[in-house]
C-alpha cells in the first residue's frame, strides 16, 4: 500500500484545502480548493500537476477554484452524484458509498447530509484518512443549513463510526472558538482541558489545529460525547436523548 502525503493549505480567512500526494502512483488531488493560487504555488514548487479536484459540498468556499484549476492543468472534478448541479465544472459523478480507485487506494464516498443536502465526506480506507469537509471540526461541528438537526446528528455519528485511528481533516479552522463554547458545558473534561491550551499555542505560532483524530474526537468534542451522563446534566437534560442534546447542543452553540 502506498502511503499517501497529505499537506494542508490554508485559504481565505479560516478555509482548508488539501493537496494529497501519491508518490508511487504520481498523481495528485487537491480537495475542497475555494481559491487557486496557494494550490498552484504549492504544485509549483514541487514540480506537481493536479489530476483531480475532490468536492465535499457545494459551498463557495470550497469550489470557487474549480473552473481555474480545469483549464489549468486538465484535471477532473469528483463530486456526490445527488448534488452534481450545484458542483462546478464536476466531471466525475459518485454515487453514495461508491468506491473510487486511486492508486492502490480505495476512497469510499459517503452522503452525510445537515450542512447541506448534498454533502459527502471521502473516507481513504487503507491510509485511514476522512475529509469531512464542515460536517466535523475539531471540537465542533457543522452549521445546520439545508439539513434537519436529526440528518447532521447521523452524519456526525457516521464520522464517529469510523475507526479510532481514522484520522480527520475538516474544511475550516474554528478550533480556539469550539473550545471557548464546549467549555462551559464539559467543565470536567481534562482531556478538553488539555487540548485546549494545546490549540491555543498552535494557534499563537498561527499553525493549523487540524488534523484530528476519531479517538481525539470522542474525547474532547462535545457533538461525539451527547450521550454522556455529565453533558446533558450539564445542559439540564438529564433524561433526554443524544438526539435531543445533540440539537440543544447545537442551538446553544449557534448563538454562542
Ligand atoms: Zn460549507
Ligand atoms: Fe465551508
Amino acid at each position: 500500500m502506498s502511503i499517501l502525503n497529505v499537506n494542508i493549505l490554508p485559504c481565505l480567512s479560516d478555509n482548508y484545502s488539501y493537496i494529497i500526494h501519491d508518490k508511487s502512483f504520481n498523481k495528485v488531488i487537491a480537495i475542497d480548493p475555494p481559491v487557486v493560487k496557494p494550490i498552484t504555488n504549492f504544485l509549483k514548487k514541487f514540480n506537481l500537476k493536479l489530476d483531480f479536484i475532490l468536492c465535499t459540498h457545494h459551498h463557495a468556499d470550497h469550489v470557487d477554484g474549480n473552473l481555474e484549476l480545469k483549464k489549468i492543468f486538465d484535471c477532473k472534478v469528483i463530486g456526490f452524484e445527488q448534488d452534481s448541479s450545484r458542483i462546478p465544472g464536476i466531471d466525475i459523478k459518485l454515487k453514495n458509498h461508491e468506491i473510487w480507485k486511486f492508486g492502490d487506494e480505495t476512497v469510499k464516498i459517503e452522503h452525510a447530509p445537515g450542512h447541506t443536502n448534498g454533502h459527502v465526506f471521502y473516507h481513504f480506507q487503507k491510509n485511514k484518512l476522512a475529509f469531512v469537509g464542515d460536517i466535523v471540526f475539531p471540537m465542533g461541528c457543522g452549521r445546520i443549513f439545508e439539513g434537519s438537526t436529526k440528518e447532521m446528528y447521523e452524519s456526525v455519528v457516521k464520522i464517529k463510526n469510523l475507526s479510532n485511528d481514522t484520522t480527520i481533516y475538516s474544511g475550516h479552522e474554528y478550533t480556539i472558538s469550539n473550545s471557548k463554547f464546549f467549555l462551559k458545558f464539559d467543565k470536567n473534561n481534562i482531556k478538553l482541558f488539555e487540548r485546549s491550551k494545546k490549540i491555543l499555542s498552535l494557534r499563537k505560532d498561527n499553525k493549523p489545529t487540524i488534523p484530528t483524530t476519531v479517538q481525539l474526537e470522542k474525547d474532547t468534542n462535545i457533538f461525539f460525547r451527547c450521550e454522556e451522563q455529565d453533558i446533558k446534566n450539564s445542559i439540564n437534560m438529564k433524561n433526554a436523548s443524544s438526539e435531543e442534546v445533540f440539537a440543544k447542543l447545537r442551538e446553544l452553540k449557534d448563538n454562542f
